[in-house]
């Protein structure tokens, strides 16, 4: 109980001081990790708030691939984390104050400047267009709820480490920052539905759903306004504060980019903005326009101001389509238990990185990469998705045979291979009849012609 309350504070940045003070970055617990039961716990709840007060929707497509990039972005910190962490403490021996780790000065410094590095951060990768392409992915849900939340960019990580290193130069400790921007990065979790109104005082100090909603607009009045992670008076303070315009008619926020992919493909959402920035710097005439491209505004054109000219901008509207379509029942149930599948294994993935060979690590990774390309195809109905889920799960199983322990809980490793199974039968059976569809199909036309 004691436990599942330390962990509920956590998301709402209610934590112990001293048990979140450490000496050592070896000794940080991975609290994102830690959180995904209580993630999945408020999902449920807020789904169930929804369905019980027929307040908002829940599109399965959406959620799984919200869920999905999660997962990669927990996989992806196993690798990119290392990398700029080294460039931290490397910085660190340059530091102007040397503070003692254990005092609480140096706990409450770590947690204002790192929100406020947050800030400046965000609002980079905002505001320079290499940037954009990698944190566009978070913004791409055209739905508002908890799930949205864990739509994270496996790659904006490459983007963090200028925005910490004056941290680092002032002298807080690296295990303090590892701290803090997490407890940063799970408060956001909370902040991401449509449930909450407004918070009255609140909404002055900390950054509330209200004011996130208007983050993740993509209507002309919302785009590039509050960037704040746990405090908003930053925003306040630099000038990019927008209050939300609730039960203002025609002012309802439309969620999701202003030109909005039509996929639900994981990879292809995480990164396709890089062909469009690409295709626009090497479409300039000049050396100069090249790198304003890369570094200015993705709203940028030859000729603008840095962040381009906003009565040029489209204004989105909440009347938009959504983006989907009508998938079946059991393929929903389908997607579902495959992607609980891939959860199990990007757990065993996460916290046995330090005994796993690479090879293994490698296996598990790809079979979560192709098995989010099954769910998206299945979302997209994509006539491949069959033939791709018929060669994951053949694939797998017989990579199963040759690894002794995939699951070392052998009540569940026997329920992941019997579901393996099933869906191998499944989808030969499938495959079968998709072909023998094709071949008539193909006879009738020659005979026609
Ligand atoms: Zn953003
Ligand atoms: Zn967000």
């Amino acid at each position: 109980m004691s436990s599942a309350l330390r962990q509920l504070g956590l998301m709402w940045y209610v934590v112990d001081r001293n048990s979140t003070t450490f000496e050592t970055p070896e000794e940080v617990p991975n609290y994102i990790n830690e959180a995904i039961p209580m993630f999945t716990i408020l999902l449920l709840l807020e789904f169930g708030v929804m369905f019980l007060t027929g307040h908002g929707r829940v599109r399965m497509g959406d959620v799984l691939t919200s869920s999905g990039h999660g997962l990669l972005f927990d996989i992806s910190k196993l690798v990119i984390h290392s990398g700029e962490l080294s460039l931290y403490q490397w910085m660190y021996q340059y530091r102007v104050l040397d503070l003692d780790w254990r005092s609480a000065v140096t706990w409450w410094m770590a947690a204002l400047f790192s929100d406020l590095a947050y800030y400046w951060y965000h609002r980079a990768i905002h505001e320079v267009n290499i940037g954009w392409a990698a944190h566009q992915v978070h913004h791409s849900s055209q739905d508002y709820n908890l799930s949205t939340a864990l739509r994270q960019s496996v790659i904006e990580d490459f983007f963090v480490p200028p925005a910490y290193i004056p941290l680092a130069l002032l002298g807080i400790p690296l295990p303090a920052i590892i701290v803090h921007i997490q407890l940063n990065l799970l408060y956001q979790f909370w902040i991401h539905t449509e449930l909450v109104g407004t918070l009255g005082p609140l909404e002055w100090v900390f950054n509330t759903p209200s004011h996130h909603r208007v983050h993740h607009g993509a209507n002309k009045w919302c785009l590039d306004r509050n960037y704040g992670g746990v405090l908003i008076i930053w925003d306040r303070i630099f000038g990019t504060f927008e209050a939300e315009r609730r039960n203002q008619p025609g002012e309802e926020i439309a969620y999701g980019l202003v030109g909005q992919p039509q996929t639900y493909n994981t990879l292809y959402l995480q990164l396709f903005y890089y062909q469009a920035v690409f295709t626009k710097a090497f479409s300039m005439s000049t050396w100069g326009d090249f790198f304003r491209a890369l570094f200015y505004g993705p709203g940028w054109t030859p000729g603008s101001p840095r962040l381009g000219d906003p009565t040029t901008f489209p204004d989105v509207k909440a009347s938009r389509p959504l983006y989907g379509s009508e998938v079946p029942l059991w393929q929903q149930v389908y997607a579902t238990t495959h992607y609980f599948i891939c959860l199990i294994l990007q757990q065993i993935l996460v916290t046995n990185s330090q005994v796993l060979s690479w090879e293994v690590m490698m296996c598990h990774l790809a079979f979560i990469v192709v098995t989010l390309g099954v769910i998206g195809g299945i979302y997209d109905q994509r006539w491949w998705w069959v033939w791709l889920d018929l060669v994951r799960c053949i694939t797998f199983l017989v990579y199963w045979t040759h690894v002794v322990t995939v699951i070392p809980w052998p009540l569940l490793d026997s329920l992941m291979a019997s579901i393996l199974v099933a869906s191998v039968l499944l989808q030969t059976s499938r495959a079968f009849t998709h072909l023998c569809t094709s071949l008539t199909t193909h006879k009738k036309i020659i005979k026609k012609d």
